[in-house]
């Protein structure tokens, strides 16, 4: 086992920063860890923030991934409410924002991703909020009570599994959505009408096309106006118009950044002993032939490990096919590979479920979604990883 004086510091105690950091021990790493991040909570998982802790069913503390004492015991230095402001590649140090410099052996860049805001007079408002954090959801949970008109703004994967929690308390629920159709970026029309379907058969209101002009109230919001002069009464507005990631600190110490910090296929950033994981990482992939960036729950695990590990020097190519799920109700959507790289999409019916096949126009499968019960779409979803596992590399 091999230690250095310095130790790997990591950039961001989210979810790649945390399993990157236990992934450094799995792998034998002994020497020094430091784990900074700015939010002052221990690192959390946060897809149950927009599931299980909108219904009641958990807390954000309990979303943690590791108790504090996790990290004492093994040897991982948390340094949590405080950012890192600068990276000093020439002297090989971080300085954090009270002025602290940091030597590193190895850095990793886990900075994720942050909402997009919403540009509109009134987004101040009281009861206007977005979701990321365990504050975040524990204030929209506090909010959805029964009988109260929740508007959604932004039908994307986030936005409807607000939409389907809002409902489940007894919520009246709008969701107003600018494109065409929902989770456009993630999956082919034919799926997000579907999910929608299952959305409208509840009672959820769910517009098309539509373009939010103003938030208006006293202290706290009471109606969104829409471009077409239309105004809906509400008593909570939740904002989910995608993420961006966080580039900046690369980018001013001079790294390449181009929708994301640019990592080659060892999420290794031009700068040899400097990497990046995560949300944040658009690396070179090879089974799609061009750079990808994912904001996934299963990308977040698997690059913390590679990253872990090519740190340490193996040359592991990271090359996953891409993987999400989406909780929504009593149905799960999951989606394997690049669904978006189809041109055609078939529907196969399992059970209650449905499996949705998208294919090049070779014929070549990109990716398949599937909206049903996890008991029915697991298995086919799993097979259909290791399928395309093996004719997708480019
Ligand atoms: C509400 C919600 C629900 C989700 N549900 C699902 C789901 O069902 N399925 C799915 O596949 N994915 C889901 N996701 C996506 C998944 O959670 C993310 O892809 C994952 O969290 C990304 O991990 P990360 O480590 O890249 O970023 P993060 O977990 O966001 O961690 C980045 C951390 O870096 C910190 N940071 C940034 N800059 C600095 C700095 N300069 N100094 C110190 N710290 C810094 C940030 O504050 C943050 O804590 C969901 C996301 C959200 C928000």
């Amino acid at each position: 086992m091999t230690t250095y004086l310095d130790p790997i510091v990591i950039v961001g105690a989210g979810h790649s920063g945390a399993r990157a950091a236990a992934a450094l021990r799995k792998h034998g790493w002994a020497g020094g860890v430091i784990l900074v991040g700015e939010e002052s909570c221990l690192p959390y998982d946060r897809p149950p923030l927009s599931k299980a802790v909108l219904l009641g069913r958990k807390t954000g503390e309990q979303c943690a991934f590791y108790a504090a004492s996790w990290y004492a015991e093994n040897g991982i230095d948390l340094l949590l409410a405080q950012s890192v402001d600068r990276i000093d590649r020439y002297s090989g140090r971080v300085v954090l924002a009270g002025g602290r410099d940091v030597a590193y052996h190895r850095l990793l860049l886990a900075t994720g991703s942050s909402i997009n805001p919403l540009a509109v007079m009134g987004a101040g408002l009281l009861g206007v909020l977005p979701l990321r954090t365990p504050q975040h959801a524990h204030a929209i949970a506090d909010s959805l009570q029964s009988g109260r008109r929740v508007v959604v703004i932004g039908a994307g994967v986030i936005g409807l599994e607000v939409a389907a929690a809002a409902l489940e308390r007894g919520c009246i629920v709008t969701v107003l959505e600018r494109a065409p159709q929902a989770m456009g970026r993630s999956v082919p029309s034919i799926v997000s009408e579907a999910v929608v379907a299952e959305h409208q058969r509840r009672g959820v209101d769910v517009r098309f096309g539509v373009e939010v002009a103003a938030l208006d109230g006293m202290a706290r919001v009471q109606a969104v106006h829409l471009a077409t002069g239309e105004v809906l009464a509400c008593d909570i507005v939740v904002y989910g118009l995608g993420v961006r990631p966080n580039v900046s600190l690369a980018a001013a110490a001079g790294l390449s950044t181009d929708n994301g910090i640019r990592a080659d296929r060892h999420l290794r950033t031009a700068d040899e002993s400097i990497f990046a994981c995560g949300d944040v990482c658009c690396y070179d992939s090879q089974r799609y032939g061009r750079a990808i960036r994912l904001e996934n729950w299963r990308n977040a695990e698997d690059q913390a490990d590679a990253a872990a590990r090519n740190m340490l020097g193996q040359q592991l190519a990271f090359d996953a096919v891409p993987w999400f799920w989406s909780n929504q109700y009593d149905f799960a959507l999951q989606v394997a590979g690049l669904p978006s790289l189809g041109v055609e999409t078939k529907v196969e019916v399992i059970g209650h479920s449905r499996l949705f096949h998208s294919r090049d126009a070779k014929g070549v499968l990109q990716g398949v979604s599937a909206i049903g019960s996890v008991r029915e779409i697991a298995g086919p979803i799993k097979e259909f990883r290791s399928l395309l596992r093996m004719t997708t590399s480019s």
